[in-house]
């Protein structure tokens, strides 16, 4: 059978899925007309991905078009065992993941409508829209016929086409009455078949499960396909849908149960305009034809990445979602790390990920920049914690450290296995550092002995090597020496009750006679020039970070204004309410372009210490603004913590003080544009 999609297998959680991928025309994606969210769609019982074939030829070219057997079904590998939706919905989101898809538009049908409702539900951050066609609530809905019931309890129907033909009528309505050779034709023409087991894993995996309880909570604008003579599905299940579902409504077609394959070319367009065009009707959004645009990478920086990059990024952003977001605010107020995400982190292999060699992946600076943003648009102490070691502690190592030395501590900071932190600023000594840090080193022998405080130094109460920036009693000029956990007379204690970043263990230090030998001297940090170097590096990584704190506090507010309804209708369509959402954007996209192309210049070694100091000024004031308009979209929702902007707004006051202040920044640059030094 002719296929619109290469049909390929794809290896999911230790499963090979059949996967068919019709990409959207390239030429209509660069239009002026917004980028179109790929489609998803989801199977009836038994059926293969080429049942769906002709409703896919019917489809708007432009858009991505995903299909999948599900285990044990037509070419995809048996199921290890019975499942259920939620699994089955975890593994479709790793496919999609796997496949380089973020968010999606879903459609299922039948069988695959259970499956997408849950989905919507479940995986709520991967579904943009939803529809279901010719389907119910599973356990609570009004049932079929017992004579139709009988026919669906095994696959026989794709195993035999003369009992197919002889049921089709009775079992799936419309065309079929007058003519079943159509759909013994659709369902044999191409149609793989697993083992039985797959079809009865299926089965078993819908039994019992009813969606009832759940449909008010779908927050999706939803389209409910049905026919009017489908003996499988009645239509009283699609007007039940229609009142459970709050963003939903109703497109009734003459036909039955499989009416997407028998009248593909009716109902495509049905499906392509509701997915191309707002929602009408209750909600009070107006249906002006144009799609919502709700991704915040507006400029598809995105797409300046490789698609292995954009893989890469996408896995950051599902671990960040799904194990970081819901678990942060719990760390957060108590001032607790949670070390269970850090082998989370490490799984993703994104440590050190610009750096070349010493076990680091050698990845360009934009995919880095972009990382740190995607950490800091789920939480900014997650994102610190792994800007401290990523890039403060290995980027001295890297930047400073001989080969020997790199070779010594980059790998297993690599594998996370060993935590680092960078010890710069002091009690009484923060802005000023380049001249004014009273940390010492004396030389004694092989050994240096360092004395002095250091105060707000990330990850130092647990940290393996803790790099200590100190001035030489030799020859008055700042080096970096990596002390090792545990070593005599270095005390690290945790600061308390900060108002930002409280999952950062921040540390007051305290050196007391630490002796370190001379091979824990970076060999090629001489003066404070070496240390602003890696500074130069690390303040492009932060500006990236803060243009993450402001994405996220954006989305927080757009989905937000979406949903809550003031006046009888969503704040959304208020124009004051849509100023401050595109005030946000506009702060998200400006840092973000600007951001990118810094990291254009770091990447052809042109980037110097101005433009990295202009990037974190810029961007930690635009983020300032973008969450502090977020907290005012949400009203008095904003400072609960449950709505995570509040936290956003905590943060960013850190991110805007650390790795130089905005006043710090603006005299980098304004010495290197005015070619006077304003900073005493
Ligand atoms: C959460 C957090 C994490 C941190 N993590 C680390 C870390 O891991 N390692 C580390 O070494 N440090 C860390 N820091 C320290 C941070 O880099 C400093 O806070 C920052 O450099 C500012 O220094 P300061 O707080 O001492 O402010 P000060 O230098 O005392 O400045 C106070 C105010 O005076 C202004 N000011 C100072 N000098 C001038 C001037 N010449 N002209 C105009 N205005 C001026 C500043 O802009 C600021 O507004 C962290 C800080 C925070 C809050």
């Amino acid at each position: 059978m002719f296929m619109t999609a290469e049909v390929r297998s794809v290896a999911v959680r230790g499963r090979q899925l059949r996967v068919a991928v019709r990409p959207g025309r390239r030429g209509l994606r660069l239009s002026a007309a917004p980028r179109r969210t790929p489609l998803l769609l989801i199977n009836g019982i038994g059926a293969s991905l080429e049942l769906l074939e002709p409703f896919v030829r019917e489809l708007d070219p432009a858009v991505d078009v995903i299909r999948f057997d599900p285990p044990g079904v037509g070419g995809s590998g048996p199921p290890v065992g019975p499942y259920r939706f939620t699994g089955l919905c975890a593994l479709v989101a790793g496919m999609l993941t796997e496949l380089g898809y973020g968010q999606v538009d879903v459609l299922g049908i039948s069988w695959g409508g259970a499956v997408a409702q849950h989905f919507a539900a479940f995986q709520r951050s991967r579904c943009r829209r939803l529809v279901l066609v010719a389907t119910a609530t599973g356990a609570l809905m009004v049932p079929a016929r017992p004579s139709v019931l009988a026919n669906l309890v095994t696959p026989r129907r794709y195993l035999d086409r003369g009992y197919l033909e002889r049921v089709a009528g009775n079992l799936y309505g419309g065309s079929a009455r007058d003519h079943p050779g159509q759909i013994t034709t659709a369902m044999n023409n191409g149609n793989r078949v697993g083992p039985s087991r797959g079809y009865l894993y299926q089965l078993a995996a819908g039994a019992g499960w009813t969606s009832v309880p759940f449909l008010p909570l779908i927050k999706q604008p939803t389209l409910i396909v049905a026919g009017d003579d489908d003996p499988i599905i009645p239509l009283a299940n699609a007007r039940l849908m229609r009142r459970l579902i709050p963003n939903s409504r109703l497109h009734v077609y003459h036909g039955g149960h499989l009416g997407l394959v028998t009248e593909a070319e009716q109902l495509a367009p049905v499906v392509d305009g509701f997915l191309a065009a707002s929602l009408q009707g209750r909600t009070g959004m107006a249906n002006d034809a144009r799609t919502a645009v709700t991704d915040a990478d507006f400029y598809l920086i995105e797409q300046m990445l490789e698609p292995e990059g954009r893989q890469l990024l996408l896995r950051v952003r599902e671990f960040m979602e799904k194990s970081v977001q819901p678990v942060i605010n719990h760390y957060w107020t108590r001032e607790e790390f949670p070390f269970d995400v850090v082998s989370g982190l490490r799984h993703l292999g994104i440590v050190g990920l610009n750096y070349e060699g010493f076990g680091c992946p050698g990845r360009d600076c934009l995919l880095d920049g972009m990382v740190a943003m995607e950490l800091a648009r789920v939480d900014s102490s997650i994102a610190t914690f792994f800007g401290v070691h990523s890039g403060l502690a290995m980027g001295s190592i890297y930047l400073c450290g001989s080969d020997e030395q790199k070779e010594r501590w980059l790998p297993p900071m690599a594998r996370l296995e060993k935590i680092g932190a960078f010890g710069l600023t002091e009690p009484e000594v923060g802005s000023g550092a380049a001249g004014g840090l009273t940390t010492t080193a004396r030389r004694d022998g092989d050994d240096w002995v360092l004395d002095g405080q250091k105060k707000w130094i990330g990850n130092a109460t647990f940290a393996d090597y803790v790099v200590i920036w100190a001035r030489s009693l030799e020859d008055g000029q700042v080096k970096g020496f990596v002390v090792e956990k545990g070593t005599p007379g270095f005390a690290p204690s945790k600061m308390r009750d900060k108002i930002a970043l409280r999952v950062v263990q921040n540390a007051y230090i305290t050196l007391d006679g630490v002796r370190v030998r001379e091979e824990n001297r970076l060999q090629n940090a001489n003066t404070f020039r070496d240390t602003a170097a890696v500074l130069r590096m690390t303040r492009a990584g932060v500006a990236w970070m803060a243009t993450g704190c402001g994405r996220g506090a954006y989305e927080h507010a757009l989905a937000y204004a979406r949903q809550r309804q003031q006046f009888g209708k969503p704040i959304a369509g208020f124009q004051l309410v849509q100023d401050l959402l595109v005030r946000m954007l506009a702060n998200v996209t400006s840092s973000a372009c600007l951001c990118a192309r810094l990291a254009a210049l770091q990447q052809a070694d042109l980037a110097e210490d101005h433009h990295s100091a202009l990037a974190k000024a810029f961007c930690t004031v635009r983020m300032r603004e973008a969450t502090g308009w977020a907290r005012e979209l949400l009203g008095g929702n904003g400072i609960l913590l449950e709505n995570h902007v509040g936290r956003f707004v905590a943060d960013s006051e850190a991110i805007y003080s650390y790795e130089g202040t905005r006043e710090i920044n603006t005299l980098i640059v304004g010495r290197a544009i005015t070619g006077t030094s304003a900073f005493v």
